[in-house]
């Protein structure tokens, strides 16, 4: 996808901070972080929104989770807990059109989604 800013990261068209890369998932730093470990975990795949994916990404998302695991344990947030989110639409706030997971880690999160 020509405008798509993750696509861009992951053609090496534009910089991104990696911290794991394999055929189908990449993960980088978002750049504006809002915890002090905030990680996007992004198939290489160009899906819009998590409500896009048909029954064939059933084993990459089991991937994405997989990989959004195994970095959390790299980066040192996986004993003091972390946050998976997906923001799929307007409401829910998603400013990129390209499916990604945040992991968020590093200090204590409220129940408060807001
Ligand atoms: P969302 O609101 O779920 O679509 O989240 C998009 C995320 O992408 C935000 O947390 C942004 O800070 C992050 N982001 C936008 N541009 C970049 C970029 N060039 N590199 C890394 N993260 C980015
Ligand atoms: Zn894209």
């Amino acid at each position: 996808m020509e405008d798509c800013i993750f696509c861009k990261i992951i053609n090496g068209k534009i910089p991104g901070d990696f911290v794991y890369k394999d055929a189908e998932i990449v993960v980088i730093r978002d750049i504006n972080p809002l915890t002090p470990t905030h990680l996007l975990v992004i198939p290489v795949k160009h899906i819009a929104m998590l409500s896009d994916i048909s029954p064939t990404d059933n084993t990459l998302m089991g991937n994405m989770i997989a990989v959004a695991n195994k970095a959390a344990k790299e980066q040192g947030i996986c004993e003091s807990g972390y946050r998976l989110v997906v923001n799929n639409g307007k409401n829910a706030g998603q400013l990129v059109a390209h499916l990604h997971i945040h992991v968020l880690g590093g200090r204590p999160m409220s129940g408060n989604f807001d």
